[in-house]
């Protein structure tokens, strides 16, 4: 793949080539557990699907190519990704991860990996020095998600990644909420790019699916050895669906940007909304770091209402008849959340509010339909 190749073109193109067996301009669904040799060790780098299948390996190396990587690994979720990377640490190591994380994100760190001696600091990133006060010896990971979810608090990667080097110390970025098209952790100094693929980059909601990038060779060999020995990989028919919906990235995600961008505005001056958390307002507080970082500010949008009252936010969330009240993010139809009640129900009321989940906090995912729609929706279902 040409260095100089843009977004686009890469988006469509890299990693893949005709099939060829039949010249098939579709990587074909290889729907295969295993491969015919002619004589034992002699076979055309295909064994076992679990270590390799084509489909998967198509994706894989577009996903790279696309995070401007050397080497992608795709798994059976963004929570079988994440597994990988806790993985390459050992008892006793320590890891330094953002306080305003994704929920699954938090469990897997502290009910599946702190049992197996591995400790887990979460700190407010947009503050460097919280970081670099956890710092210590046994530290070898920090983790980083931005935007994050559901506040679209804006971490400074370049910063982060700067005491990550000077630290000898792993930085990893969850940058599913930005997707490879608006923010590429790599070039600002990060060393693994972690997606779940079941949002943007799949797109459609029909597939859950994650990955992981490196330019890294040593790093990109320890994860193979990893996702071959757990074996939490994705099947070709997942990938293939992936293939497909990464065709359109650039596409959808520039009209998730100019949607959220009106509907952020709209409801900035709604008499009946009191805040808006979207990186692109001049008044959200890390929106220089966006600007800087991002190549655009993302289709999620959080807002609160005045009074900040449990039943006016459940009666928008029920009365919207286009956005679907559902999980998730990133596909092309609008979905609206209620983090309170869904996502961070889990979380006593006192400590989701200090971050911001408030009881009237309402998260949109903003999709491709025609705005006008989408406004003439939440025009209804706030009045
Ligand atoms: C959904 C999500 C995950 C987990 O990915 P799955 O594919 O659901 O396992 C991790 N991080 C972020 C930011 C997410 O939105």
């Amino acid at each position: 793949m040409q260095k100089e190749m843009k977004f686009g073109t890469k988006a469509i193109h890299a990693g893949l080539e005709p099939d060829p067996a039949t010249g098939a301009i579709m990587t074909p669904i290889y729907q295969t557990s295993t491969y015919v040799q002619e004589g034992v060790g002699n076979h055309k780098g295909y064994e076992y699907s679990r270590t390799l299948n084509p489909t998967r390996h198509a994706l894989e190396k577009n996903l790279a190519a696309i995070e401007n990587g050397k080497f992608g690994a795709c798994f059976g979720s963004g929570l079988a990704a994440m597994d990988c990377v806790i993985k390459m640490l050992n008892p006793g190591d320590e890891v330094i991860s953002t306080n305003d994380l994704y929920g699954g994100s938090y469990r897997i760190f502290t009910t599946i990996f702190e049992k197996y001696g591995i400790k887990f600091h979460f700190v407010p990133m947009h503050n460097t020095k919280a970081i670099e006060e956890k710092i210590n010896a046994n530290t070898k990971l920090i983790w980083v998600e931005t935007p994050t979810n559901p506040m679209m608090n804006i971490i400074d990667i370049k910063a982060v990644a700067a005491i990550a080097k000077k630290n000898n110390v792993l930085l990893a970025v969850d940058n599913t909420f930005a997707t490879p098209y608006l923010q590429n952790p790599l070039d600002l100094g990060a060393d693994i790019v972690m997606h779940s693929v079941t949002k943007y980059l799949g797109g459609h909601s029909d597939v859950v699916m994650g990955a992981l990038i490196v330019n890294d060779e040593k790093l990109a060999t320890e994860i193979y050895r990893i996702q071959n020995s757990s074996g939490a990989v994705c099947g070709p028919q997942d990938a293939f669906l992936v293939l497909r919906g990464i065709k359109t990235l650039h596409l959808r995600v520039q009209r998730h940007c100019e949607n959220g961008k009106k509907i952020a505005e709209f409801l900035n001056t709604h008499p009946k909304v009191d805040k808006v958390y979207w990186p692109g307002l001049l008044t959200h507080p890390n929106h220089a770091i966006a600007k800087a970082q991002m190549r655009d500010f993302g289709g999620m949008v959080s807002f609160t209402l005045k009074g900040n009252k449990l039943e006016d936010a459940l009666n928008v969330v029920k009365k919207v008849e286009i956005f679907a009240l559902a999980e998730s993010l990133g596909g092309v139809e609008s979905l609206i959340g209620h983090p309170a009640t869904m996502t961070h129900a889990a979380i006593p009321k006192e400590k989701r509010e200090q971050t911001g989940v408030v009881d009237s906090l309402i998260r949109l995912s903003v999709g491709v339909e025609d705005v006008d729609d989408l406004l003439a929706d939440l025009t209804n279902a706030l009045n």
